[in-house]
């Protein structure tokens, strides 16, 4: 049987060959770059598993956990259990539990409606996380009501500062006055429910055992998708030498970012639009170890404000607070990624140590820059979606998977790549678009 041809080895182009085995499909990834796992890459270096972009998980995504029954990857570690932000030039802590004395706390630190807004918010998106996406009515709903503008509209300013500004940058990289609260909502219900969780030695591991025995060609970017008469009818290649070579393929899986996709394929101008209004915001992310804990006195997380380069940092486990994810987000932090690995590292421990001085000595690290950077949704986006869809479907034989169609985790990638596989089996042909 002829391969479905994947382009992308992250976890969404990993998750996509491993679906298609499953259905006895054979599939082979094209990959741009020299190693699998993508924006939730692992490098094992020294003794260290330096995980360089999505490593966390929730105990109540399906189809992530179900990989984890499946390989066999039982050994876990819980991540910290609440955050500080830097609000008003102070450290505050907040609690992700939900308690009573909890909810005092959160009052007293925000002030009573912007206490209520957040709590009222989480539980709405708590109540809802299994009707929370962008093809069911309920995200239409909240899109219809929420979405004619960016989270900072909608929210006290202290929230928005705060709290939801954590959730941005987090999510999307992003401050609250470029994203939308559809997505907010969408990424809470996400991470609200279940355990929060990474896996012991590394997302690698799951890579690993997803990457067992697929087809994997390095070093090949994919510079265009060719279609014939509306039909897939192959790849054009490149080489990391440069070198152009062409393979025929009738079938072809994008598990590339959408910034990617619109450059390698012709879409109809309305689904073009679409793509356009979907922003990445890029980032870059530092793993340091110390000789020392960095982290103490209960502080395992801490989000920065507005004016700082540095967007998060936290812990990369709870019991390794020696080893620190630094991460330069947001829209200070545009300004600067283009200095070197060691501007970027000074200023972050610079801001760092504002906050809690690091009375250690770094003894390795690695500064990784996304500069596709995360995906940060568009307003009304199940509409972006649909057309996106439609203007998929007027190419027969490719589909799409990716951090932009279900949501921005390895959860949605990994539902997207699902998704995708099951439309690859539809037996009818598909639709001119209108
Ligand atoms: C700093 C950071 C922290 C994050 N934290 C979390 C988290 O804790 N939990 C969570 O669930 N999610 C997290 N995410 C999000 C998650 O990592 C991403 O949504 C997910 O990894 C995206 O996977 P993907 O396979 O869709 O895309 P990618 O990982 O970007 O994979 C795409 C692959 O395609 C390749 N490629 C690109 N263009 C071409 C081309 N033309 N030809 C061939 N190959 C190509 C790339 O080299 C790459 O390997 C985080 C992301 C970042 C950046």
């Amino acid at each position: 049987m002829e391969p479905v041809h994947i382009i992308g080895a992250g976890i969404s182009g990993l998750g996509a060959a491993h679906y298609l085995s499953r259905k006895g499909i054979p599939s082979v990834i094209h990959e741009a770059g020299h190693s699998i796992g993508g924006r939730a890459g692992c490098i094992r270096s020294g003794g260290h598993a330096f995980e360089v972009g999505g490593k966390n998980f929730s105990t109540a995504w399906p189809r992530f956990t179900a990989l984890l029954t499946e390989f066999g990857l039982n050994d876990f570690e819980p991540q910290h259990p609440g955050f500080h932000i830097v609000l008003k030039n102070r450290l505050i802590a907040l609690e992700k539990s939900k308690t009573l004395s909890g909810d005092l706390r959160l009052a007293a630190r925000l002030g009573l409606k912007s206490a209520l807004q957040f709590r009222s918010f989480l539980a709405k998106a708590r109540a809802n996380a299994d009707r929370l996406n962008y093809t069911s009515g309920l995200i239409e709903e909240i899109e219809r009501r929420w979405d004619h503008s960016t989270i900072d509209n909608h929210f006290t300013r202290t929230l928005s500062d705060g709290p939801l500004r954590l959730f941005s940058i987090i999510m999307g990289a992003a401050e609250p006055d470029e994203l939308y609260p559809s997505l907010l909502m969408l990424f809470a219900s996400g991470f609200g429910k279940g355990e929060h969780r990474a896996i012991r030695g590394g997302i690698g591991r799951l890579h690993d055992c997803l990457a067992q025995g697929k087809s994997i060609q390095f070093g090949e970017r994919v510079e265009r998708i060719v279609t014939e008469n509306g039909q897939v009818a192959g790849l054009e290649l490149v080489s990391q030498t440069g070198q152009r070579s062409r393979v025929t393929a009738t079938r072809v899986l994008s598990c590339a970012p959408l910034h990617v996709l619109k450059r390698i394929v012709c879409l109809p101008a309305y689904a073009r639009v679409a793509a356009d209004a979907v922003r990445y915001h890029p980032l870059a992310l530092i793993n340091a170890v110390y000789d020392q804990d960095v982290f103490r006195d209960n502080i395992h997380s801490i989000m920065f404000d507005a004016g700082s380069p540095l967007g998060h940092c936290s812990a990369n486990r709870l019991h390794q607070p020696y080893h620190v994810r630094f991460t330069l987000s947001g829209r200070a932090a545009r300004d600067v990624l283009d200095q070197d690995d060691d501007a970027l590292l000074d200023l972050a421990e610079a801001e760092f140590s504002r906050r809690l001085p690091i009375r250690a000595n770094r003894t390795k690290c690695l500064v990784t820059r996304h500069e596709g950077g995360i995906c940060g949704y568009a307003p009304h986006f199940s509409r972006v979606k649909r057309d996106l869809l439609r203007g998929i479907e007027t190419i027969q034989g490719l589909e799409i998977a990716g951090d932009y169609l279900e949501g921005h985790t390895m959860e949605g990638c990994l539902t997207s790549a699902d998704l995708a596989v099951q439309r690859f089996n539809l037996e009818e042909p598909k639709r001119e678009a209108a």
